[in-house]
């Protein structure tokens, strides 16, 4: 094939690397042609802007806001906003990518996109934060929309800030305009479903694996790296399946107990704790890097991208992986956990039923219509069902891992549509 092969990827871990020597080594096996593979390699637009915000203290802080397209071939471009120190331009990248293969793994009609803004959400004010946001919103005005690129929440971003971007936006617009974001509050238009939405598709996928593997969930033993939105509505919607929550963790550590943790009680204590599980009770305290391999048979990384790397790789004694993050796990590992027959639901396939939902809320604002919990779940439940069988029939069929099997069947969606529509 003609396509120039990826540089080799550093010792460093950098999640645009890694995007990529698993799109080249998928796009390899599906034998997909240098043009598409040229095409679908860079993103489509890349906005970066400088926000000067007014602080309490009445001093001005400049601001890096980014947001990546990275294809809008499929559809409008979806994807979070994310606030982290972390956040940089190939981060942004990667993300973006991710989530163009994440919808077309799903089959839901949009492209991939991906926005941030360099900050630390906790070291600032609601009100530094709500004037963040809307200086973000005005200068993206030309690039959102409900048929161009529509947001959604992400790491330090929640339905809030949601809130305020809608008003931001439908102030620049002059009418009220609901569909530009999802995971909005339910009284603005957001969806019933939602906010658990990725951590009970995390539940199916990791139902969905463990019957291949012949794991009983009522014997199972699992751990959670991350107590956040994804990681506790998993941890609390698994344990609701008879499974055994036996690690958790966030910032402040991570806690065990072998008898399993009371999760319900766990979610509680967070929340009349500032958020974090310091000082919580129904467990002993270990290290964070201690969790992650534990001997479990399922493990699910639900807090951020490269924890699994070639430094851990090895003492994972999960048999089962389930990718709540996106990106957990780099390039370089995966050979290793492949080596060592572990299965992996990967990220753009397990934590799908956040934009899957996301989707059904965009669909409900434009029909101005409410859906019952009941349907939202009955819904993304099957999409979730049907795209696990998709990546395991063509893991099978192509004899790749999950992951490339996953990007595989989202490589031949895009590339397929963007044959169809042609390009000038
Ligand atoms: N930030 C979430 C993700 O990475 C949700 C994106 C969305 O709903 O558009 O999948």
């Amino acid at each position: 094939m003609a396509y120039i092969e990826p540089a080799p990827i550093s010792d460093k871990e950098n999640p645009f690397e890694s995007m990529m020597s698993r799109f080249h080594i998928a796009s390899q096996a599906l034998g997909l042609d240098d043009e598409v593979y040229n095409v679908l390699k860079s993103p489509a637009k890349q906005v970066q802007v400088s926000l000067p915000i007014t602080m309490d203290d009445g001093s001005i802080q400049v601001f890096e806001g980014f947001r990546v397209i990275h294809s809008n071939i499929l559809g409008p471009s979806k994807g979070g906003l994310r606030y982290d120190m972390s956040v940089h331009m190939d981060e942004m990248k990667a993300l973006a990518a991710w989530m163009t293969w994440k919808c077309a793994v799903v089959d839901i009609p949009y492209g991939g996109a991906k926005g941030g803004i360099k900050c630390n959400p906790r070291q600032m004010s609601a009100g530094e934060i709500e004037r963040l946001t809307r200086a973000y919103t005005f200068a993206m005005a030309e690039i959102f929309g409900p048929d161009r690129d529509i947001p959604a929440p992400d790491m330090g971003t929640g339905p809030r800030e949601m809130a305020w971007l809608m008003d931001a936006y439908s102030k620049v617009q002059g009418m009220t305009v609901n569909s530009v974001v999802t995971g909005k509050p339910l009284v603005l238009g957001g969806s019933l479903g939602r906010a658990e939405a990725t951590g009970r598709g995390v539940m199916v996928s990791a139902l969905a694996a463990m019957e291949k593997l012949k794991i009983n969930p009522y014997q199972a033993s699992i751990s959670v790296q991350g107590f956040g939105n994804v990681g506790s509505f998993a941890s609390l919607l698994l344990a609701e399946r008879g499974c055994r929550i036996v690690a958790v963790s966030d910032l402040s550590g991570a806690y065990y107990n072998e008898k399993g943790i009371d999760v319900e009680h766990a979610i509680k204590y967070r929340d009349n704790n500032n958020g974090h599980l310091e000082g919580f009770e129904g467990a002993e305290k270990i290290l964070g890097e201690e969790l992650l391999t534990l001997k479990v048979d399922v493990l699910v990384p639900a807090a951020t991208e490269d924890v699994i790397t070639t430094e851990n790789a090895d003492n994972i004694k999960a048999r089962l992986i389930v990718e709540g993050a996106n990106g957990p796990t780099s390039a370089n590992a995966d050979p290793i956990i492949n080596d060592k027959g572990i299965m992996v639901a990967p990220d753009i396939l397990a934590n799908a039923g956040g934009v899957t939902v996301s989707y059904f809320e965009w669909v409900q604002n434009r029909l101005g219509y409410k859906w019952s919990a009941e349907r939202v779940n009955r819904r993304s439940d099957r999409i979730m069902k049907d795209a696990f069988d998709r990546v395991y029939n063509a893991s099978l069929e192509y004899k790749v891992s999950m992951r490339i099997a996953a990007y595989i069947v989202a490589i031949d969606k895009v590339s397929k549509t963007y044959k169809f529509r042609g390009g000038f």
